[in-house]
């Protein structure tokens, strides 16, 4: 099989398995138990953490609470900062082209009173500086923005939009970096919340982290035990914590390596298709080589997805997180491409294990699939 939706999910490396099934077994207990056992095992994870921060630059300003990933990271991060910092004002800032775990906090928050700016999408996918300097004002509590775009791999600069917070210091923000951690060489210090999910990077599903400022408060999501700080009760995910540990280990260790690798393949399907006139390219020239987007402009994109799926060749129409039903793209529509384009998308996402190879069957193959819909 191809397998091109590793922006979905990725194939956990061994390593990552194994390290799991080692802490499962050698520090089974419960992390949040007064016994010795139960403190070894919080030792380890607060080295995870403390290694975590380390690895991304983040050790001596930031904190790290892990979560079961980037959902629940991004609730936490938007709610619990709202709550908390309502006092200081009830404006919003963020854009359409965010998940959905962004965007339905977001209107959750709109219904308890908040006001929220959603912000458009440049043709490249990306939110424009000067459209956030202009809704940025003094009630505004919290600006939420994409490090890389989950359906197109736009590159927001994140540095030059937390840069705009120095006229506006009570505003927090919040960078959804789901897509950017452990393929991307990033430096998060001026970010006041990030977060991201481990199995986009080689982990295991169900953990994640929300990274933020040192001096940063929370209301929680959940009423339970004081576990990580108060702020996420419930038992901790010891294994799949240190596993997220050893799967952004290894990826930061060969994470230039791997931006190449997949470069190429990325370069090569780009080139394939530009030139068809049944085909639009979505992705920016600009954008991560881990996720390439395109259109057709005259079939049904379900038709092409479903017949490569026969070859066993596995891509993705939209965020596996949106409505199955929706009507579009969200970000495309943002982008400002018409419905017929925004409907009848397909986005590939690479990691290290894909091969040129892979993206020589994928295209051949796709001619042969858009030859034959023709002749129906
Ligand atoms: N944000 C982005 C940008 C994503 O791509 C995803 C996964 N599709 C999420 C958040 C949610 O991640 P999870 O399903 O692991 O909570």
């Amino acid at each position: 099989m191809i397998y091109f939706d590793n922006a979905a999910t990725t194939k956990p490396f061994n390593a990552v398995l194994e390290t799991y099934n080692d802490v499962s077994l050698s520090l089974f207990g419960n992390a949040s138990s007064p016994h010795l056992f139960a403190i070894k095992g919080e030792r380890r994870l607060n080295e995870a953490r403390k290694h975590i921060l380390k690895m991304l630059n983040l050790d001596s300003t930031h904190e790290l609470i892990f979560v079961s990933g980037a959902t629940e990271g991004n609730n936490l991060a938007i709610k619990g900062s709202a709550h908390h910092y309502h006092n200081r004002g009830n404006h919003i800032i963020s854009d359409l082209g965010e998940h959905s775990s962004v965007l339905n906090p977001l209107k959750s928050l709109q219904k308890e009173g908040f006001n929220v700016t959603y912000l458009g999408l440049d043709k490249d996918g990306k939110v424009s500086l000067s459209e956030i300097e202009n809704a940025l004002t003094k009630d505004t509590i919290l600006m939420s923005f994409l490090s890389i775009n989950n359906e197109v791999g736009s590159v927001n600069n994140i540095k030059e939009i937390a840069s705009l917070k120095k006229k506006f210091p009570k505003c927090l923000l919040h960078v959804d970096c789901t897509q950017s951690i452990g393929k991307e060489d990033l430096d998060l210090r001026d970010i006041d919340m990030i977060t991201f999910s481990s199995h986009k990077f080689g982990g295991l599903k169900g953990s994640g982290a929300l990274i933020y400022k040192k001096h940063l408060i929370f209301d929680p999501l959940l009423d339970g035990g004081l576990q990580e700080f108060g702020y996420r009760p419930g038992t901790i995910n010891l294994a799949s914590n240190i596993a997220m540990e050893k799967a952004l280990e290894i990826s930061l260790s060969s994470l230039r390596e791997n931006r190449e690798h997949v470069k190429e393949i990325s370069k090569f399907i780009r080139d394939s298709i530009t030139n068809s006139s049944e085909i639009e390219v979505n992705s920016p020239n600009d954008a991560s080589p881990y996720i390439l987007n395109f259109s057709f402009t005259h079939k049904k994109a379900s038709i092409v997805l479903e017949a490569l799926s026969e070859h066993e060749i596995y891509v993705s129409s939209h965020s596996a997180c949106d409505d199955k039903k929706s009507f579009g793209s969200l970000t495309l529509q943002a982008m400002g491409k018409n419905q017929e384009i925004a409907e009848n998308a397909i986005r590939l996402s690479f990691s290290k294990e894909n091969t040129l190879e892979e993206a020589r069957i994928f295209t051949d193959t796709l001619k042969k699939i858009l030859k034959e819909i023709m002749n129906r």
